[in-house]
């Protein structure tokens, strides 16, 4: 099969980069690449010894490859361990040297993502390069070198580039003009606050950053990060909504869109959905709207970046399904809102905020029906105050 990329001097960032040989989709993997480095981190940091006997394993042809790669700038003693700092992802108290994809240049705004080949290569410690974005023929192919830059200012993403890999990123989210640069900045510092409470753990203060340099960057407290405690009280069920749902949103802003994003609303709408069958015999509009929303949204990003019939898609489109034959979701689904708008406003309700489910009634055709109210925002309230969603006896089975 014909190459998805091509590697050429890159005249933007300067050096070799990896360019769209042919339009690429999203979900698309452009590289499968095997590690041909790999290192436990037993300690803080790996020794130089333990770096030279992994590359004296290499055949002449990898060791070849290896060496041939970008070293940096960082004080180590040996070339070796250079390239191998300058190039090498980590994850799981592993790092990974996987030459092909160690050529792709990074941007703060990536079309594509670098994932452990989890799937089918565990012995090779594979990684696959895959376009989380439509990439144009003759588009350079980036991904992002840190994935905390989501929550991180430019000036602390510009300090940690420069300090670790030695260039100055002219991504679009790091070259905005002053004005969007500080609403950028807030809501990257927002992503950083949110993303880690809804993961359970408090905040990191990432300020130190703010004064990071090549002289610091070797302090084993930069270079190691802060430790992170568990949240000191745990998210309610509205936290959760509200938090996960505002992240989706700031991560969209961003241009941060990705399947993260995606599973984000999904969430959203699943502890809004728990909110809800707390009053199982209130049905609140706006929450059947939002949770609506956000799984629309939800399936449309699983859509746009693995591709319409992924396997991913199917998942969350079935799901999407099952939860509307929910009570609440599958009455929201059959509820004509413009009908009872119209009623309730002629009994003097007002607008319809939510409905009271009643019981279920036999119409004038012999048929059963659902007797539902009409409830303005106040008359809900008050309703949900008297806890009348959550009694039981109010309605029957048919
Ligand atoms: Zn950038």
């Amino acid at each position: 099969m014909e190459s998805w990329y091509e590697v050429k001097p890159s005249l933007e960032r300067g050096g070799l980069g990896v360019f769209a040989s042919r339009t690429i989709l999203p979900g698309t993997v452009i590289m499968h690449d095997p590690a041909v480095m790999k290192l436990e981190l037993k300690n803080v940091q790996f020794t130089d010894e333990e770096v030279r006997d992994s590359f004296n394993l290499l055949s002449d042809t990898d060791k070849i490859r290896v060496l041939k790669l970008h070293e940096g700038h960082r004080p180590f003693i040996t070339r070796l361990m250079r390239i191998y700092k300058a190039n090498s992802f980590g994850a799981k108290g592993f790092t990974m040297l996987q030459v092909d994809i160690s050529g792709v240049n990074h941007s703060c705004v990536p079309n594509a993502d670098r994932q452990d080949d989890m799937e089918n290569d565990e012995k090779t410690d594979a990684a696959n390069l895959v376009a989380i974005r439509t990439i144009a023929k003759g588009e350079e192919i980036l991904i992002c070198y840190n994935s905390n830059f989501e929550g991180m200012t430019v000036t602390q993403r510009i300090n940690i580039l420069d300090s670790y890999y030695g260039f100055r990123c002219s991504c679009p989210a790091c070259a905005l003009p002053l004005k969007e640069r500080i609403l950028s900045d807030t809501r990257r510092q927002l992503i950083n606050v949110l993303s880690s409470k809804c993961s359970g753990f408090e905040p990191l203060g990432l300020s130190q950053l703010d004064h990071l340099n090549r002289q610091t960057a070797e302090n084993p407290s930069m270079t190691i990060g802060l430790p992170q405690f568990p949240l000191r009280v745990a998210l309610s069920t509205a936290e959760k909504t509200a938090f996960k749902a505002l992240l989706a949103e700031l991560m969209q802003a961003e241009r941060l869109t990705n399947v993260t994003t995606a599973n984000l609303y999904r969430e959203a709408a699943y502890h809004l959905m728990q909110q809800m069958s707390e009053n199982r015999y209130i049905l609140v509009i706006p929450s059947a709207c939002y949770v609506t929303a956000w799984m629309e949204k939800a399936v449309k990003i699983f859509s746009d970046i693995t591709g319409a019939h992924s396997k991913q898609t199917k998942a969350i489109k079935a799901q999407w399904s099952n939860w509307q034959r929910g009570e609440q979701l599958d009455l929201y689904k059959y509820l004509k809102l413009d009908y009872l708008q119209a009623l309730s406003r002629g009994k003097g309700v007002g607008e319809v905020f939510a409905v009271h489910i009643g019981e279920t009634v036999l119409n004038a055709e012999g048929l059963i029906g659902l007797k539902i109210e009409a409830l303005s925002e106040q008359m809900c309230k008050t309703r949900l105050r008297e806890g009348k969603g959550k009694v039981r006896g109010s309605i029957r089975s048919p």
